[in-house]
């Protein structure tokens, strides 16, 4: 399968079950399978008919008394399966909300043997796995023929691997079909989109039966098919001509109607595990002929595709071609007689692979086409004739495969035929590989990364790309570089003559390159492989001995010896020289001589190891400040320049109604990559009261090997100005801020919910009103001193995110103590339907241990900027009072209230609950807000304390980023008869009634969800 960086994703279960009982780790055997199907396929209902025979041959030391059978098709029946409940878990719901007549299911299943019927049933939970019993015990060496006749509904084709797009057919994963049986026991591998198979070889003879006007690419060669040979023959006639005049609709992909009379093609491959088809009345054909690079045996190459992108696969003869060569050059042989690719809109990423045959997503570029087809009729090595299990050593198949995807794309294409760029970053021209490590650049260096040799159903998303494919592909590179090209073929190439037609693990690899390479490579096998220990080699310091030898001094802070290559350069004349080192552990010295007057030298030159910090991968060898590198501005975004050490800038526009126009520039060290140290400084001049202000920031993270995977201190500094009544008189604001954030570690990274601890020390200096609301009010300086102790418990759920946060402020200014309150907030929302729209609920309940006056009390209605007291939040108008319509902003905090009134302010305890409901397909919703609080009522007969409870509830309107709600205007409807009675605001108005509709409605921004580097932190890793 081929993983596509094109999504900017930029997820308990455990898929692989080992029956180690009293297996002993006995000596390698392999279990053989022979297939026999017939099958008629109803392109009306959609669904095939087939009867099954099983030929299946116990080569191991035990005897069997029963089998274990794969029903994959099952696992599109429902939303139990855990095909669907993984996918849920990845943020891709179509299953989860599929109707009923989109689903697929395999039934009318009746194992016999010998005419007798087998027993069978269900394997654990899962309705894609049967546990067939055997009548007798199936001694060692022995055979047994199992018989069944299966029906399969396809499901539509836009859920995984199997089903139809109209009367365009992939079948995969289609037949009741034996688990593997080997040294460790049964492998039941439940269907998963995200992980692939593990099965036996054999031979397979397949005869399908369908409309004879059908296309049909499958696994295998045609027995007897002189007739099918003609029929495609002429369809590559008529696509040459099409070719030739161009005459084709890329918008036509209306199906001719089917023919009535039936064909029966039957097809035979052997030393294959699976066997898959494809059936199109639309394909146009393409033939071709390769020869392969040692015994010069030709190899037919055929390409089936609809007009969609005709233009591309004008050309995809060649790259199945080169790709049959190239990896027969430098892997193995080609053993079978064909090599096909097909057209297919599949939704498990660009393309699928089985024996034989490949079939192909859009690909939009020819650069990619080839890629994709490349890397698909790759998979006939890595995964194909080295049968990996892919399930639990994905690397084995996916990563080794693109490591030769990249060969092949380094190879054909000079760098400057890529033009795949992100322009915002300017970083043009970095080839697949490049886009590859940085892939995995970005979660290793916020250590969310994950090892290479992991479950495939353990990985997010995003690593399962980044880490299987990306890290493992650049990895076998860099173990290329090191052993030289022509010991690194011979390693691969004796692998393959060792395991082909076989399953080999990770031991094996390591053991056949071991011995082929006669070098101790655990610090690939191992370290590099089966952890998360990053690469980072420094240098340290660089003394000239004479002149040609020089004295330099590294560090590794890898933690595993890995070797690296020291290149050195002279640039003045552009010459250079790379030395292959031994990997070590710590600090090293080491005497290199070279002839060519090196001004530097360079760790890593052409970007092999992978190595996470290459901004002190470079040293001088003249001048004092030999490590010190020049400043280089760059706009935006960017990567990491070896030679330069870069600040990013952007322009900046801010306004509030104090400071109105803020035009301000930020520069900072980074954006996209997380550094150990960052900072940030948004200088902005305020229009409004020709000042200064802004933002600065400094954080640096620690990442420690137990408890947290990250902690980071951290300190921000504002200022801007506030006014008080009307907006007269303006103050300035400061805000000082130390911070300790501690994440802990994660037990999966996937779906184990995250635990984050955050200590703040806060420093306010503000004003405060000291008299009456005259005009100018007296306002005095206040600084005021706040601690706050956050900590917040996440869920990874897609379809429920829940959190809980509890929270505890101090504060106190020089005189006096202000505040001690304690609260917990809660989070939970059911995504009702595949838009993901749905259910909010919210729960707040505070309890003031003290408070000196109202504004650090408790508020039914959400902090507006007033009682923002620790200026957590941007406010457009932080004190501007009723009826100014920016007193109208608020949060949601507190009781989360949306009514625009004063009511509800406690001093002691507060209760409040709120849910919100989205409707279907516009950005429109309803809540409902209910809460409680106590007061002190002053009545005749003296002081009394009195429980009020409010309702409120309405209509809004809410703009969303990235799940997040950064707009809400919220519209009161209803509300309690106490929330009327008790407005006032200023002196005239008594009731909510005086005031008009509008003025009730309260809105939120969120800009802390527009900001860019918050929306970067954010990213799922
Ligand atoms: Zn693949």
């Amino acid at each position: 399968m081929s993983f596509s960086f094109k999504k900017p994703y930029i997820f308990l279960f455990v898929a692989f079950f080992f029956f180690k009982n009293s297996i002993s780790q006995s000596d390698y055997f392999q279990q053989k399978v022979d297939t026999y199907i017939e099958v008629k396929l109803n392109d009306l209902e959609h669904s095939l008919s087939a009867y099954e025979e099983i030929v299946y041959t116990n080569n191991s030391p035990h005897s069997l008394d029963s089998i274990i059978v794969h029903l994959w098709p099952n696992a599109y029946k429902n939303i139990n399966t855990a095909m669907a409940k993984h996918d849920v878990e990845s943020g891709e719901t179509k299953i989860r909300f599929a109707p009923a007549e989109q689903r697929g299911y395999i039934d009318s299943l009746d194992f016999k043997s010998d005419n007798k019927r087998l027993k069978w049933h269900y394997y654990k939970d899962n309705i894609d796995i049967a546990v067939v019993h055997l009548n007798q015990a199936l001694k060692s060496s022995e055979s047994i023929k199992i018989s069944t006749p299966f029906y399969v509904k396809l499901p539509k084709g836009i859920f995984s691997r199997l089903g139809h797009i109209g009367q365009s057919y992939q079948v995969t994963q289609w037949f009741p079909k034996p688990a593997v049986f080997d040294k460790n026991g049964w492998h039941p591998l439940p269907y998963l989109s995200q992980g692939e198979f593990y099965s036996e070889f054999g031979s397979y003879d397949v005869k399908i039966t369908l409309p004879e006007n059908y296309v049909l690419g499958a696994t295998g060669d045609l027995v007897n098919g002189e007739e099918e040979i003609d029929f495609l023959l002429h369809k590559v006639k008529e696509t040459d001509s099409i070719k030739n005049s161009g005459n084709y609709n890329m918008y036509d992909l209306s199906f001719p109607e089917s023919s009535k009379n039936l064909k029966t093609l039957h097809f035979h491959q052997e030393n294959v595990h699976d066997f898959a088809w494809f059936a199109d009345k639309r394909y146009h054909v393409l033939k071709g002929e390769v020869e392969l690079p040692e015994s010069k045996r030709k190899v037919t190459t055929w390409a089936m595709f609809t007009n969609n992108e005709f233009d591309l696969w004008e050309k995809s003869i060649e790259y199945l071609n080169d790709a049959t060569y190239y990896y027969s050059l430098w892997v193995g042989e080609y053993p079978y007689n064909h090599v096909t690719a097909v057209d297919g809109s599949i939704s498990a990423g660009g393309g699928m692979e089985y024996p034989n045959i490949t079939v192909i997503g859009e690909s939009y570029s020819a650069y990619s086409h080839d890629e994709v087809i490349t890397h698909e009729v790759g998979h006939n090595w890595y995964y194909g004739i080295l049968g990996s299990n892919e399930r639990v050593n994905a690397w084995m198949d996916e990563g080794m495969n693109t490591y030769a995807e990249l060969r092949y794309m380094e190879q054909k294409y000079k760098k400057d035929d890529i033009s795949m760029s992100a322009g915002l970053l300017s970083i043009d021209n970095l080839g697949s590989k490049g886009l590859m490590n940085l892939a995995y650049q970005f979660n290793a260096k916020r250590n969310q990364d994950q090892p290479i040799q992991m479950g495939a159903s353990l990985y997010t998303p995003m690593n399962y790309g980044s880490i299987v494919y990306g890290k493992t592909g650049i990895g076998f590179h860099y173990l290329m570089a090191y052993l030289g090209e022509e010991l690194f073929d011979k390693c691969m190439h004796a692998y393959f003559d060792k395991w082909k037609f076989k399953h080999p693990g990770p031991d094996d690899l390591q053991q056949v390159f071991e011995e082929t390479s006669k070098k101790n490579l655990s610090w690939f096998f191992h370290d590099f492989i089966k952890t998360t220990k990053k690469i980072d080699y420094k240098f340290q310091c660089l003394k000239k001995e004479s002149d040609d030898q020089y004295k330099l001094k590294l560090k590794n802070n890898t933690g595993f010896p890995a070797p690296i290559s020291i290149t050195s350069i002279n640039k003045t004349n552009n010459e250079s020289h790379t030395t292959w080192i031994e990997g070590f552990i710590g600090d090293t010295s080491l005497t290199l001589s070279s002839s060519i007057k090196p001004t530097h030298f360079i760790i890593d030159e052409s970007n092999q190891s992978m190595d996470i910090d290459k901004t002190n991968n470079v040293i001088s060898t003249k001048g004092i400040l030999k490590k010190q590198e020049p400043l280089k501005f760059a706009f935006l975004a960017g990567l990491d320049d070896q030679n330069k050490s870069k600040i990013y800038y952007a322009p900046l526009l801010g306004w509030n109604a104090y400071d109105k126009l803020m035009p301000g520039i930020a520069l900072y060290n980074t954006l996209i990559f997380e550094k150990k140290m960052e900072w940030l400084i948004a200088p902005m001049f305020s229009i409004g009261n020709k000042s200064i202000n802004g933002t600065a920031k400094f954080n640096y993270h620690f990442y420690p090997k137990q408890i947290a995977s990250k902690i980071t201190l951290g300190y921000k500094g504002s200022s801007y100005y506030q006014g008080f009544d009307a907006g007269e008189k303006q103050e300035r604001w400061i805000k000082n801020e130390i911070r300790t954030d501690v994440k802990f570690k994660e037990k999966s990274i996937r779906n184990s919910p995250l635990h984050n601890l955050s200590l703040k020390a806060i420093r306010i200096d503000d004003h405060i009103l000291s008299g009456n609301f005259i005009d100018p009010p007296e306002t005095e300086n206040q600084t005021s001193y706040f601690g706050v102790i956050d900590y917040t418990i996440k869920n990874k759920q897609f379809l429920t995110p829940k959190s809980i946060s509890l929270r505890y402020i101090y504060g106190q200014n020089i005189t006096e103590q202000l505040v001690s309150s304690f609260s917990l907030t809660g989070n939970y929302r059911l995504n009702y339907n595949s838009d993901l729209k749905g259910i909010e609920l919210r729960f707040f309940g505070g309890y003031n241990f003290y408070t000196l006056n109202t504004r650090y009390g408790f508020f039914m209605k959400g902090q507006d900027g007033f009682s923002d007291y620790l200026y957590e939040r941007t406010y457009l108008g932080r004190n501007k009072y009723f009826p100014n319509a920016l007193s109208q902003q608020s949060s949601i905090s507190h009781g989360g209230f949306k009514i625009n009134t004063p009511l509800g302010i406690s001093d002691r305890w507060i209760l409040a609950s709120n849910i919100k409901v989205e409707i279907p397909k516009i950005p429109i919703g309803v809540f409902a807000d209910i809460g409680s609080y106590p007061s002190i009522l002053i009545t005749s007969s003296g002081m009394q304390n009195k429980v009020n409870y409010l309702f409120n509830s309405g209509m809004y309107f809410s703009l969303k980023l990235n799940k997040k709600e950064i707009l809400g205007v919220y519209l009161p409807l209803l509300y309690s008869k106490n929330i009327a009675e008790t407005y006032s605001y200023g002196q005239s108005i008594e009731t909510i009634n005086d005031i008009s509709f509008l003025q009730r409605i309260t809105f939120i921004i969120n800009f802390n969800e527009i900001n860019p580097f918050q929306i970067i932190k954010n990213i799922a890793p």
